[in-house]
């Protein structure tokens, strides 16, 4: 009778599991997730992503084949609840022996909060931001604590920082390995080869983002964080919270008055979300609207080649407005 609810917290357990002869069925969540998950496993097998084309990453109604993909899967890769609660509440029904990961929680991961962007560096807003008291305070809570303000504390966007896409690859060898021992060897040379292309990316973009690197500029989710501490970019503010969700007349406002205070160069509207909001921000100023940034590579063919192609374009779309002059 005690022996399964020990089972079930037992780190890994796989040696109390049978030796697996294949690559285990295997889910993800979003398709940056995939694409690091596909790279690894290679001709091994092709894991489940389960985010539709063009589909909100916070708010996603799982079809009824997503759910048998989950009932289905050995190993699902996911970022973390508060990236995605809509498949927390999903896992919660799978069976015990279904292994879950997620990347957020690995040790190697590198995780930032909201809140430390460089918009809160400037000074001279202190009555504009009521959440920054509490960003460091909500580490420990469940995802459900932060249903209506994820904006607080841990920031989920995680992959947009590259180092963490060499952490999770390796993270994604060991799990798959501990999975399927026979093919250990072929995901750590899988994960190596993809952190080798991905570091070579990483050191492009760091040289063709430097020249931009002071020049501020407004978002339409409070999203990219980790690609702007990673680069050194610039982000003086978004339109909506960090899950997505609309803030209010407040801090709309304050985020007109940021525009010129901060001399924001650009605004980029979002795939999924109508322009015309951040068009209204801008509106009257000087500020250029940029083109459409897609950090869940939402609207991108899912595949290995994903996760390069996501970071190259955000690059690209950045520069083609930051580096106008
Ligand atoms: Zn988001």
């Amino acid at each position: 009778m005690s022996r399964l609810p020990l089972l079930a917290l037992a780190p890994l357990g796989f040696a109390a599991l049978p030796a697996l002869a294949a690559p285990p069925a295997v889910v993800t969540d979003i398709p940056p997730v995939h694409a690091l998950v596909a790279d690894v496993m290679g001709d091994l097998g092709t894991p489940t992503l389960l985010l539709d084309r063009g589909a909100n990453a916070h708010n996603y109604q799982m079809r009824p084949a997503d759910a048998r993909a989950l009932q289905d899967a050995g190993l699902v890769f996911w970022v973390g609840a508060r990236m995605t609660p809509w498949l927390d509440r999903a896992l919660d029904g799978l069976a015990a022996d279904t292994r879950t990961v997620a990347l957020l929680e690995a040790e190697t991961t590198f995780r930032r909060d909201f809140g430390d962007a460089a918009a809160h560096d400037h000074g001279g807003h202190d009555d504009h931001d009521d959440h920054d008291a509490e960003a460091h305070d909500t580490e420990e809570h469940g995802a459900e604590d932060h249903a209506d303000h994820a904006h607080d504390g841990l920031d989920p966007h995680a992959w947009l920082d590259p180092a963490n896409a060499h952490a999770w690859l390796a993270v994604i060898a060991a799990e798959l390995s501990a999975a399927d021992p026979e093919n250990a060897a072929r995901y750590s040379a899988n994960a190596d080869a993809a952190s080798a292309r991905i570091a070579a990316l990483d050191a492009r973009l760091a040289a063709d983002l430097a020249p931009v690197r002071d020049a501020p500029f407004i978002v339409f989710h409070d999203a990219y964080g980790y690609f702007a501490s990673h680069y050194g970019l610039n982000v003086a503010g978004s339109v909506n919270l960090g899950d997505a969700t609309a803030p209010g007349a407040r801090h709309l406002a304050d985020l007109r008055d940021r525009l010129d205070a901060q001399g924001v160069v650009c605004a980029f509207p979002e795939a999924q979300h109508d322009p015309k909001q951040l068009a209204i921000v801008v509106e009257g100023t000087e500020v250029r609207l940029g083109g459409t940034l897609d950090p869940a590579g939402s609207l991108l063919d899912p595949g290995p080649a994903l996760y390069d192609r996501l970071l190259g374009d955000m690059a690209q779309t950045l520069l083609d407005c930051l580096a106008q002059n």
